[in-house]
């Protein structure tokens, strides 16, 4: 397949987003019905799920799944994750599924990790950027499992943001990208894990994590005797390698304002030094941190705790929504602090790094 960049520079064709609110808990049958009939029909809809929004549509409609990219503007080479609601629909994707996946979906299935599996000759080229293998999971949130189901298809879906901003934790997130890009806009609420899926790669000799998320190191090494970590999962700048992922060569996540992040030791002491040196040239400096440092900051900072270092899902799940709200208020410079590369704060860092335009290390 050639694969150019025209769908990311095209002009976006506008269209009236119907938004539909469900309860995210007990959603409402005939509402999702509505959104899975246009889903058949090749349109394009966002829904939650419980780690960010997605933008979806029928794997098998390659037209459908060019207005995804469209919508987004997103590069042509950046692959999709397909969405099953049972495991029965593996079959229609994969054309292997290796004992070792079968325990990891056993285990974490619905749930938020991404496996990578040999593809179906079916699964069109657009959906994997052309790669022999493709992206699968089963999200563990009613609305977007019983979209699926309706539907009657799996569901191509990348995050439900133009391409490089943060991705959407909350319903608001995609109407402020998407109004009017997009066919539908599903609305429950705020995202449970506010990061996306891990995702492994079992298609290499070792199980690879190709990005961190909810499903952490420590919890795969509960059923695996081994992980390895890609180098685009530890986002060390500057990225050189060939990218795994062909998302990952973007920068990603980024907030309007240019991120600083600080990372090694004393890294309150030196966030606070380079956010005086900003505040002192007449910039309007944000600061992103937790409430265990957050009162160490000077006042005149725009401060943005992400919550207490012992809750590191609340960490996680507060992230994009403060980096979109340091757009709202609008700040020139966001120093970060970095966290401890452990348990879901790899997936934290990996997202922050990604985000910045600078990392100071000690
Ligand atoms: P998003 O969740 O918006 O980042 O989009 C889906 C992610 O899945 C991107 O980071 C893709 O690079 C990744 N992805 C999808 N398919 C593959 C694949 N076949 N191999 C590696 N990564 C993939
Ligand atoms: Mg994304």
């Amino acid at each position: 397949m050639i694969i150019n960049r025209s769908y990311a520079h095209r002009r976006v064709e506008m269209v009236k987003t119907v938004i539909v609110n469900v309860d995210p808990i007990n959603p409402d049958i005939s509402a999702i019905d509505g959104v899975a009939k246009g889903i058949r029909e090749g349109k394009i809809a966002a829904f939650p799920t419980e780690t960010v929004y997605g933008l979806g549509a029928d794997t098998f409609n390659v037209d459908a799944v060019r207005k995804i990219f469209e919508a987004k503007g997103r590069p042509l080479d950046n692959p999709l994750i397909v969405h099953i609601y049972h495991e029965k629909q593996l079959d229609l994707i994969a054309k292997e599924v290796p004992e070792i996946a079968k325990v990891l979906i056993e285990r974490f299935w619905p749930g938020p990790i991404t496996l990578i599996l040999p593809k179906k000759p079916s699964v069109p080229d657009e959906v994997t950027a052309g790669l022999p293998t493709v992206a699968v999971r089963m999200p563990a949130h009613p609305v977007a499992l019983l979209l699926i189901e309706r539907s009657s298809t799996p569901i191509a879906a990348p995050s439900a943001n133009l391409s490089g901003r943060p991705s959407p934790t909350d319903a608001s997130h995609v109407v402020k990208d998407l109004l009017d890009r997009v066919d539908y806009i599903i609305s429950a609420g705020k995202t449970p894990f506010g990061v996306e899926s891990t995702i492994l790669d079992l298609t290499k000799d070792k199980p690879t994590i190709l990005r961190p998320g909810p499903i952490t190191v420590e919890d795969l090494l509960t059923v695996l005797e081994e992980v390895e970590i890609s180098e685009a999962a530890l986002a060390e700048r500057p990225y050189k390698g060939i990218a795994e992922a062909p998302g990952m060569k973007y920068r990603h996540y980024s907030p309007e304002a240019p991120l600083i992040l600080i990372e090694g030791e004393n890294v309150v002491d030196r966030a606070k030094s380079v956010a005086i040196k900003y505040l002192r040239e007449g910039r309007r400096v944000g600061i992103l941190t937790c409430d265990e440092n957050v009162s160490k900051y000077p006042e005149n900072c725009y401060r943005i705790s992400l919550g207490s270092l012992s809750k590191p899902y609340t960490i996680a799940h507060n992230l994009f929504s403060s980096l979109r709200k340091f757009d709202e208020v609008g700040v020139d410079v966001i120093v970060a602090e970095g966290l401890p590369s452990k348990g879901i704060f790899f997936a934290v860092n990996n997202r922050l790094r990604k985000a910045s335009s600078e990392i100071i290390r000690k």
